[in-house]
């Protein structure tokens, strides 16, 4: 693990890290790196936020290190922690050893400073409760008091205690990311402790917030789809509020979500993916945009997204029935953002009617006359409702027939002289 960590981490890193093990060592306390950030270092794979602990006084080491870098120490007393900020911009997060205890199940823990030991104790899992020590006197020694390691190497997620999922039902979630993020397989008593949870109902007592929190990473980074569906067999399903059970609907949905994906181009998008899987939830738990965006406490693109994929749901509510010709389909849907398009292509198993909307959505979106606008304002028409309606029309021809520009310009001037003349009739 010495070695590792010094392969991993940046040479500059090491550097800071060392500065800062030795202030502490300096202050008598000791200093750790631990958490995600030391299994990543394990795993050889980069992370992004480091999780650094201080057995001691976060905060009076915090104002020390920032006296020491020129930095500024920003300290949140009744957390026990602290960042410093730098010149250059750059942070760091410092967290007190502690101990928490849960006043309630689902609700905030208390905190008090603690071991390093017992802090590794209260977290979620094994492979997350490693600390490598960054002192002048133990730089390097890894701390694994609950087996985290052999879990590590294994490829195992293991909660450390039968409570685990009581105290906190937002681990369930971490679980199934973990799991799915990093290839690993839920250890078989832990998972019967996440059903035993789940089935209690432990998940109901979480808050919308740290509900919401804790999915829409695993829809982002994970392969949704998986995800969801090992959480529906985990009990999770129920958590969303919406029945006992992802229906057998939503089930295939969230199968399709990825061949639905790459069938509009968008696979690689995290933005896109989590999109896609609020549709799949959307069509499966027969339950309104509203309750998923509350339940989830979704961001407002998230909710933008799921209204108006419902609001096109209903447009049809016997399913999308495509224009055979591509202006027409440009016309039915133009209005129509991601979520919708999703949505629709992932309520159907109509091939072509799958095809159609790929086709809208990679080559028709977005397509707009050959001619500039400002050739149709010389003529003296106004901007308004007729103007749309002829730039529409033009739209239509270019796609559906392969008009050229000209012919474009002239189908739109004659929308506008037929409004025109209209107009001056009444
Ligand atoms: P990621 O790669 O997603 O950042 P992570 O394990 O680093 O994964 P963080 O949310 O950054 O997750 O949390 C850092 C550490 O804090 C975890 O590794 C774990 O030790 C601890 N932790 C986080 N959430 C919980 C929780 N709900 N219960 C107990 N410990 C937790
Ligand atoms: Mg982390």
């Amino acid at each position: 693990m010495r070695t590792r960590l010094v392969e991993q981490l940046a040479a500059e890193d090491i550097d800071t890290l060392r500065e800062a093990g030795h202030l502490a060592t300096e202050l008598g306390a000791r200093l750790f790196l631990a958490g995600g950030a030391a299994r990543d270092v394990a795993l050889g794979i980069p992370h992004e936020d480091w999780d650094i602990v201080l057995e001691g006084d976060a905060p009076a080491y915090a104002r020390a290190l920032a006296d020491r870098w020129h930095g500024h120490a920003v300290i949140h007393e009744r957390f026990l922690t602290a960042t410093v900020r730098l010149e250059d911009g750059v942070s760091f997060d410092i967290a007190t050893a502690r101990r928490e205890a849960y006043p309630a199940a689902g609700a905030l823990p208390v905190v008090e400073p603690a071991p390093i030991e017992e802090d590794l104790w209260r977290r979620d899992f094994s492979i997350n409760a490693i600390a490598v020590a960054l002192g002048s006197d133990d730089w390097g020694d890894v701390l694994d008091p609950t087996g985290g390691m052999d879990d590590i190497d294994s490829g195992t997620v293991r909660a450390l205690h039968d409570r685990s999922f009581w105290d906190d039902a937002t681990r369930i979630i971490r679980a199934i990311g973990f799991e799915q993020r990093l290839g690993f397989a839920i250890d078989p008593e832990t998972e019967r402790w996440i059903r035993q949870a789940a089935e209690g109902g432990a998940l109901q007592r979480v808050s919308t917030e740290r509900l919401g929190e804790a999915i829409l990473p695993l829809l982002r980074n994970s392969v949704g789809p998986d995800a969801l569906q090992r959480g529906n067999e985990l009990g999770i399903a129920r958590a969303l509020g919406a029945g006992a059970a992802f229906t057998r609907r939503a089930l295939k949905g969230l199968d399709d979500v990825l061949d639905g994906l790459a069938a509009l181009g968008e696979a690689r998008s995290a933005e896109h993916r989590s999109l896609a899987c609020l549709c799949a939830l959307l069509l499966g738990h027969r339950v309104t945009a509203d309750a998923i965006i509350n339940r989830l406490h979704l961001d407002r693109f998230a909710a933008r997204g799921l209204r108006s994929a419902e609001r096109f749901l209903k447009t049809w509510p016997s399913g999308f029935e495509p224009a055979r010709r591509d202006g027409d389909l440009w016309g039915q849907l133009r209005e129509c953002d991601f979520s919708a398009v999703m949505a629709l292509w992932l309520s159907t198993d109509d091939a072509q009617v799958r095809e159609a909307l790929a086709r809208y959505w990679r080559r028709l979106r977005g397509s707009k006359p050959d001619f500039s606008t400002q050739r149709l304002a010389d003529l003296g028409y106004p901007q308004g409702p007729a103007l749309g309606q002829a730039l529409r029309e033009a739209v239509r021809v270019k796609l559906s027939d392969g008009a050229s520009a000209d012919r474009q310009f002239a189908v739109a001037g004659d929308v506008l002289k037929q409004a025109n003349s209209k107009q001056n009739r009444t």
